[in-house]
């Protein structure tokens, strides 16, 4: 691939970052012509910008590389702001990753200028107390995570813009808080690219997924070699590994609302109200205030009809926009009316259960597979990254069961929430 210093400038500019520009790059010379990489990470989303940057800390040489830019606005990572909680019911392996991503979250939001991560706290709502309220708390309890229990009352008190009718138990996390998610995949890739990393924009065709691979096809004829290749695709993984991955990751559309609180009002920005999660009979709906004068934000968590990423305009549906709608005017009254400030369409990259992807590829044993974020991913990207890095360094012998390819139906069977 020829690279240009005009077509570097440009795309280092669009991520918002300084890019190192080599002598060698300047002259256009073939990156086929560099020593090969340690590891080449082909996807600038949260789990490829932290296993890049994880590597790089471990003293590796890498490389990495996006299609279009770091959280670009097709990407699953390319939105404004994600939630970060510990509650999981029974699947602790969640709860300790959400946990122990939070400092590198902290870390990264105090460099970063402007907050990553906002500590507005999150309270779950649920119609009666279910078997995942219960074995929540026992993980909770196992943890020592500073958790509360609020009954309605307790909610109605504290937080009286939600109207409480047919809550039976809350569960607050005090610790847990919003992400601004865009923001943070932008920061990263920066501080990994001033940690001596490399970042490019390339589109990389696709390799021959029956082989080891020793070099990557990266457009114009160029090619970039390495010993590891980690490949953190998002909802793009069943296109890049079609017979593989394609019968078992399911891009779905998801539509998320933002709405205009009214002026002078503080009762649903970050200082009044925490991040919020109504369990609903188990028809989930979830939100955030008004973070950063965004608006308030809904969203309706059941899966949408399949998606391909790269197709498509991103216009939320009338129905999509009717249904939360109905949800604000039943939880959240005094916004019931309010009026719609932006709307975003993105996907999740559902794997059967909802369970992680991190594992290597059956017939490449240096190439690491990413991904399967499933709509909760996002929280736990430090903890994706050091997990990945550790596998491909040796650090880490053995896949994680629940992170495995093999245990990754064809067949959707939801049952991570
Ligand atoms: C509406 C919505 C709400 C969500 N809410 C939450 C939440 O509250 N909390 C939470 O924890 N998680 C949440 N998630 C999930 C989370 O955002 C995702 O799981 C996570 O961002 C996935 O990141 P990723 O790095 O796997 O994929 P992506 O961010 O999509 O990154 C993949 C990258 O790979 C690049 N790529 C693909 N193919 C190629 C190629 N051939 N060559 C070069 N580059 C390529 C793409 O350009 C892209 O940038 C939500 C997701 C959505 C859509």
């Amino acid at each position: 691939m020829k690279v240009s210093r005009r077509n570097l400038l440009a795309s280092a500019l669009a991520a918002g970052m300084a890019a190192r520009v080599t002598a060698q790059e300047n002259k256009g010379s073939k990156m086929a012509n560099q020593k090969p990489w340690d590891t080449v990470v082909v996807g600038a989303g949260v789990f490829g910008a932290w296993t890049a940057w994880h590597l790089r800390k471990a003293g590796q040489r890498v490389l990495l590389l996006d299609a279009v830019g770091p959280a670009h606005a097709r990407s699953s990572s390319g939105g404004e702001s994600r939630m970060t909680r510990g509650l999981y019911g029974p699947d602790e392996i969640y709860t300790r990753m959400a946990f122990d991503s939070l400092a590198n979250w902290k870390w990264l939001s105090d460099l970063a200028g402007l907050p990553v991560f906002h500590p507005t706290g999150v309270i779950f709502m649920f119609q009666k107390r279910e078997a995942y309220v219960e074995q929540g708390l026992e993980v909770h309890r196992r943890l020592k995570l500073p958790t509360l229990e609020l009954d309605r009352a307790a909610i109605a008190q504290r937080w009286p813009q939600i109207d409480s009718t047919g809550i039976e138990a809350g569960i607050f996390e005090p610790q847990f808080g919003v992400l601004m998610a865009r923001r943070a995949v932008q920061t990263l890739v920066k501080q990994f690219v001033k940690s001596g990393g490399e970042y490019r924009v390339a589109a990389v065709k696709p390799p021959d997924a029956e082989k080891r691979v020793a070099q990557l096809e990266v457009g114009g004829g160029s090619t970039v070699s390495a010993a590891s290749f980690v490949f953190a695709c998002g909802p793009w993984l069943p296109k890049v590994f079609p017979r593989l991955l394609g019968p078992r990751i399911f891009p779905t559309r998801q539509e998320v609302f933002y709405f205009a609180t009214p002026a002078g009002d503080e009762r649903f920005g970050a200082g009044a109200l925490p991040g919020w999660a109504d369990y609903n009979d188990g028809d989930i709906f979830y939100g955030m205030p008004d973070i950063e004068s965004r608006g308030f934000k809904v969203a309706h968590d059941k899966h949408g009809p399949p998606i391909d990423p790269d197709r498509g305009d991103r216009i939320a549906s009338p129905g999509g926009l009717a249904d939360v709608r109905a949800y604000l005017a039943k939880r959240f009254p005094a916004l019931a009316n309010a009026a719609l400030n932006e709307e975003r369409v993105c996907q999740y990259e559902n794997s059967s259960n909802g369970d992680l992807l991190i594992d290597r590829h059956p017939a490449a044993d240096n190439v690491l597979l990413v991904g399967g974020g499933s709509g909760h991913g996002f929280k736990h990207g430090p903890e994706v990254g050091r997990y990945a890095s550790e596998l491909l360094t040796g650090r880490l012998g053995k896949v994680e069961p629940r992170f495995s390819l093999e245990t990754k139906a064809e067949q959707q069977n939801r049952a991570v929430h």
